[in-house]
């Protein structure tokens, strides 16, 4: 699933839309909540999700996906 922006915690800083390499958010416009135009464009980067100083997005990871995620380390 693409990421889910929480509306009751969001700022509208815009700082996932200038995170998201994919312009999954495109088209925002600044003090709006930002709006997922593009979900299938997401590569679940986690990215917006870790940049978000609100804590406000949530990105459920596919489960294909998560079968090949290899932590590295
Ligand atoms: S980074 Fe978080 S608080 Fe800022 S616009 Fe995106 S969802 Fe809202
Ligand atoms: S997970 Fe990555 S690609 Fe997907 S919306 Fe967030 S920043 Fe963009």
């Amino acid at each position: 699933m693409p990421p889910i922006i929480d509306e009751t915690k969001c700022k509208r800083c815009g700082t996932c839309v200038d995170t998201c390499s994919e312009d999954v958010f495109y088209g925002w416009r600044k003090k709006q909540i930002p709006q997922v135009s593009y979900p299938q464009e997401c590569a679940y980067c986690n990215g917006c999700v870790e940049e978000c100083p609100e804590g406000a997005i949530k990105l459920r990871i596919p489960l294909p996906m998560m079968l090949l995620y290899k932590p590295t380390a």
